[in-house]
């Protein structure tokens, strides 16, 4: 089984709260939402960082997540704007080591990321 949390929500052998799945792709909210609409989306496939892209195998990927974001936002809640942060790397504040996009709305946005 492996180590890696999303790897095992992609699996389904941790629960999560779906909002969106493909053969690609998986979005679900996140277990300590920071406003109102908070969502990951994550990439199927194992990549730990945006430092671990390959960018001819995995550009395809990193754009579907990126353009269903206004679609997660909009159907969830936060249709007049929403925020996306990608956090890598330990001076980024990535606490999970597998490629997400959070996608945070359904209420203002405060000046500062956090
Ligand atoms: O970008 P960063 O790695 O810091 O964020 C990881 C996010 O994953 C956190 O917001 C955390 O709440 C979320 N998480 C989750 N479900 C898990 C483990 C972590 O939604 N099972």
């Amino acid at each position: 089984m492996s180590d890696c949390i999303f790897c095992r929500i992609v699996a389904g052998q941790i629960p999560a709260t779906k909002v969106f799945e493909d053969e690609d792709v998986v979005a679900f909210r996140d277990i300590h939402p920071q406003a109102a609409l908070h969502v990951l989306i994550i990439p199927k496939k194992h990549i730990a960082t945006l430092f671990d892209v390959v960018p001819e195998e995995d550009q395809a990927v990193l754009g579907k997540m990126l353009a269903l974001a206004p679609r997660i936002a909009s159907e969830n809640g936060s249709a007049d704007g929403f925020r996306t942060i990608i956090n890598t790397g330990r001076l980024g504040g990535q606490e999970v080591y597998h490629l997400h996009i959070h996608v945070v709305g359904g209420q203002a946005m405060p000046a500062m990321l956090k």
